[in-house]
C-alpha cells in the first residue's frame, strides 16, 4: 500500500485493478481535457473505466485517487507498469507552475518511493518521467496526450524535483532565507506571499498572537530552529543486522536483538510494498527476511545472492532509496 504525503487522499472504490500494480517505471503526464472536479466525479462513474493515482488542479491542488499498489486505469498496456498523473487542463495548454511544482512532487515522491530515476523518458522501455502520447497504439493511441507544449515542460518538473529531493525546499523558488526583516507598509499575510510561508506559521513559529502586531526591523523566523539543519541520517549495521538475523530467527516470535536498526530496515521494506506495516517490530523474523529477499531481487541479484545473511551492497542500494545510511 502506498499513498502518498501530501496529496489528498480522495479514493474512488471503482475503475481500477486492486493490487494490480507489478512495478513501477515511472510516472505518466496526462492532460484531463477538463476539470480537477469534473474529473474526481468521472473516475466514480462506472461508465468512465477510467482512472489515474494522481491528479492536480491549475492552482496546484494535488488528488491522489488510486493507491499505488492498485492498477489506475490511464494508459491501457501501460498501466500495470508505470503510475499516471492527470493534470486539469485542455489540449495545447501549459500546465502552470502550481501544476509543474504538483507533477515535481509526485516524481520525488516516486524516486525515493519506487527508486524512479529524475529523468525524462520518451520510450515505454525507459524509466523515469513520461507521457501518454509515449505508449502509441498499444497505450490507446493517445497521440496529443498531453501535447507537444506539455512534452516540452517535462525537464521543468525534472528539475524541481530534484530540487524537491535534495531538499532543496519549496520547489516554487520560494525563500530560501530562515529569517525576515519587517519593512514599513508589511502584513504578516503580506510577508507570507512574499516568502512562501503561511502567514499563520510565521505567527506561531515567532509567538505573534491576534492581533497580529509587527514592527519594521523586527527579524522573524520562517523555519523551525530544529528544521534549518538536516536530520541525522539513521546508520545500519550489516553486522548488527546479520547478529539479529541470527538470533531473532530461531527463536519465538517478537525477539529483538538491534531493535532500532532492523526497524529502519523494515520500514524501508514497507516503503517498498514488501513487508506489511504491521510487522515492522523490530524483530528479525522470517517475514523480514523474506521482504529482504523480494528486495534483493527487485533489484537484480538471482539465486543464491538474493538470499541467505544480509550483504552490504544490497542494503547501500536499500538505503539510498528510503534515507538511512549502511555500513559494515
Ligand atoms: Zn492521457
Amino acid at each position: 500500500m502506498a499513498r502518498m504525503t501530501g496529496a489528498t487522499w480522495r479514493p474512488i472504490p471503482i475503475n481500477h485493478t486492486p493490487n494490480g500494480q507489478r512495478e513501477v517505471r515511472g510516472v505518466v503526464v496526462h492532460i484531463m481535457a477538463g476539470t480537477l472536479a469534473g474529473t474526481d466525479s468521472w473516475f466514480r462513474n462506472p461508465a468512465a473505466q477510467a482512472s489515474s493515482h494522481f491528479g492536480t488542479g491549475k492552482a496546484g491542488q494535488l488528488y491522489q485517487w488510486v493507491d499505488t499498489s492498485d492498477r489506475a486505469w490511464a494508459q491501457a498496456n501501460g498501466n500495470s507498469a508505470w503510475l499516471s498523473v492527470e493534470n486539469e487542463g485542455r489540449g495545447g495548454d501549459t500546465l502552470t507552475s502550481a501544476q509543474l511544482d504538483a507533477n515535481a512532487k509526485v516524481l520525488a515522491w516516486a524516486h525515493k518511493t519506487y527508486g524512479v530515476p529524475l529523468q525524462v523518458t520518451h520510450t515505454v522501455n525507459g524509466r523515469g518521467l513520461g507521457y501518454h502520447a509515449m505508449g502509441g497504439a498499444s497505450w490507446g493511441g493517445h497521440t496529443s496526450c498531453p501535447g507537444s507544449r506539455i512534452v516540452a515542460q517535462l525537464d521543468d518538473i525534472v528539475t524541481r524535483a530534484k530540487k524537491i529531493v535534495s531538499g532543496g525546499g519549496s520547489p516554487s523558488g520560494g525563500s530560501t532565507s530562515s529569517t525576515y526583516t519587517v519593512k514599513a507598509g508589511d502584513t504578516l499575510s503580506g510577508i507570507g506571499a512574499k516568502t512562501g510561508v503561511k502567514w499563520q506559521t510565521i505567527a506561531s513559529l515567532n509567538g505573534i498572537e491576534s492581533p497580529y502586531v509587527i514592527k519594521v526591523g523586527q527579524v522573524l523566523k520562517l523555519k523551525a530552529s530544529s528544521t534549518s539543519k538536516p536530520a541525522a541520517k539513521p546508520v545500519v549495521s550489516v553486522a548488527h543486522l546479520n547478529a539479529a538475523r541470527a538470533k531473532d530467527i530461531p527463536a519465538p516470535t517478537g525477539h529483538t536483538t538491534y531493535k532500532a536498526e532492523v526497524l529502519v530496515l523494515e520500514n524501508a521494506l514497507v516503503a517498498e510494498g514488501l513487508l506489511a506495516r504491521k510487522y515492522a517490530d523490530g524483530s528479525f523474523g522470517t517475514l523480514t527476511q523474506d521482504a529482504y529477499d523480494a528486495f534483493r531481487r527487485k533489484v537484480g541479484y538471482r539465486g543464491s545472492a538474493a538470499t541467505g545473511s544480509v550483504g552490504l551492497e544490497s542494503l547501500k542500494k536499500l538505503a539510498a532509496r528510503h534515507g538511512f545510511t549502511a555500513k559494515a
